[in-house]
C-alpha cells in the first residue's frame, strides 16, 4: 500500500505519519515521487486502519492499494510510460518515449585514442548515447580494472567533443558522486543488482539510473531493487537486461527476451536491451539487437571497439564500428517497420 501525503507535507509531518503507525504497529517507510512524500507498507491496511488514518491524519491524501510488492516501479501505480530525459542541449536523448535508443562503446577506456577513435563511429553511426566503463567489475582481481577516475575525466572530455551523453557504471557507494559527476548516467553492473546501500546512493546522485539485471535474478527481484533507486525520490531508471545464466554454455548468458516482454507488463519503466554481455560474441549481436528491436524493447546497449582482437576486456563480443554502421542501419528499418505497434498509448498517471 501507497499513503501519498499533501503537496506541502513536511519531513516533519512524513515523520508524524511512520510515527502514529508503528504506535499502531504497522511499519511503513519513507519514499518519494515526483516531489511528493510518500509512505509506502509491504501490507494492504485495513479498513478500520484507512478510516483512523484519514480521520486522525489530516497531512494523508490518499491511500493506494497496489497488490505488487514493489509499489512505484509497478504500472499500478503508474501507467504511463516513465520518460527518461539523459543529458542536455543538442544530444539530449529520451529514453522511454517512443524513440529507440542505441548505446554504444568500448567495454573498458583503455586510452585518450581508444575512446576518441571509437566515439567517433559511435557519433556517425548515429548511436545515442556513449558507453564506456572506467570501473569494471572483473571476475579475476588479476584482469584489467579500469582507468578509474582517469577514465571518467576522458569519458567526460570525449562527451563534450561530440556532444553525445554517456553512460558509465559504479561500483562503490563511495564512488557515486564522482561518477555523477563526469557521466549522464549511472549503470549498476549485474553483479550489484542486490548492492542495497549502493542503490539509495546511486537513487540519491539526482542523475538518471541504468539497472541492469542480475543474471540469476527472477524479474520482481529485479523492479524490488529498481524500487530502492525510486523510493529515494529519483524516478529516471532505467532496466537493462543482460542475459540470465543458463544451462547452455554456447553463449556467455542467456538473453531473456520473454522476461524483457514480460516485465513490461509489470512496470512502466524503460527496458533496454544489451545483446554483447548476453551472447559474448561478435556475430550475435547484431541479431539479437535487431530481435530486441522487433519486440518493443526501448533500445539496445553494444560494445564497439575499433580494434576488438585488442581489447583489454570484452574483445570477442564487441563489434567493429562498421558492423555498428550496419547493424544501426537494420536496427532502424525493424523500428520503422513495428513503429506504429509499439506507439505509446494515452494512459493516464494513477498517482502524484
Ligand atoms: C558492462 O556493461 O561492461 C558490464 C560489466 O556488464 P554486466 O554488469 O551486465 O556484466
Ligand atoms: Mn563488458
Amino acid at each position: 500500500m501507497v499513503i501519498v501525503l499533501h503537496a506541502e507535507a513536511t519531513e516533519r509531518e512524513l515523520e508524524q505519519v511512520i510515527a502514529r503507525l508503528a504506535g499502531r504497529g504497522i511499519m511503513g517507510f519513507a519514499a518519494a515521487n515526483q516531489g511528493r512524500q510518500l509512505v509506502c507498507l509491504s501490507q494492504t491496511l485495513s479498513l478500520e486502519i484507512q478510516t483512523w488514518l484519514r480521520d486522525n491524519c489530516p497531512v494523508v491524501e490518499r491511500t493506494l492499494d497496489i497488490k505488487a510488492p514493489y509499489k512505484l516501479a509497478s504500472l499500478e501505480f503508474q501507467s504511463e510510460a516513465t520518460e527518461v530525459v539523459v543529458g542536455q542541449g543538442a544530444g539530449q536523448v529520451r529514453i522511454g518515449s517512443g524513440q529507440f535508443v542505441v548505446m554504444a562503446g568500448p567495454c573498458t577506456i583503455e586510452s585518450e585514442e581508444q575512446l576518441y577513435k571509437t566515439a567517433a563511429a559511435v557519433k556517425q553511426s548515429g548511436a545515442n548515447i556513449l558507453r564506456g566503463g572506467a570501473f569494471k567489475p572483473r571476475t579475476s582481481p588479476y584482469s584489467f580494472q579500469g582507468m578509474g577516475v582517469e577514465g571518467l575525466e576522458l569519458l567526460q572530455r570525449v562527451s563534450r567533443h561530440y556532444d553525445i551523453p554517456t553512460v558509465t557504471e559504479v561500483m562503490e557507494p563511495g564512488y557515486v558522486e564522482a561518477v555523477a559527476q563526469y557521466a549522464d548516467i549511472l549503470q549498476i553492473g549485474a553483479r550489484n543488482m542486490q548492492n542495497f546501500p549502493l542503490l539509495r546512493e546511486a537513487g540519491k546522485a539526482g542523475k538518471p539510473v541504468m539497472l541492469k539485471r542480475g543474471p540469476s535474478a527472477t524479474l520482481d527481484e529485479w523492479l524490488m531493487s529498481a524500487e530502492y533507486i525510486l523510493a529515494t525520490g529519483n524516478h529516471q531508471v532505467i532496466l537493462c537486461e543482460r542475459g540470465i545464466k543458463s544451462f547452455d554454455t554456447a553463449t556467455r548468458n542467456c538473453l531473456d527476451l520473454g522476461g524483457v516482454a514480460a516485465v513490461q507488463e509489470k512496470t512502466h519503466l524503460p527496458v533496454i536491451v544489451d545483446p554483447s554481455h548476453a551472447t559474448g560474441k561478435r556475430s550475435l549481436v547484431p541479431p539479437l539487437a535487431l530481435a530486441a528491436a522487433a519486440m518493443g524493447a526501448n533500445g539496445i546497449m553494444v560494445e564497439c571497439h575499433p580494434h576488438p582482437e585488442q581489447a583489454l576486456c570484452d574483445g570477442a563480443q564487441s563489434i567493429t564500428p562498421q558492423q555498428l554502421f550496419d547493424l544501426i542501419k537494420g536496427v532502424n528499418k525493424v523500428v520503422a517497420a513495428v513503429g506504429e505497434i509499439y506507439e505509446p498509448e494515452d494512459a493516464e498517471i494513477v498517482a502524484a
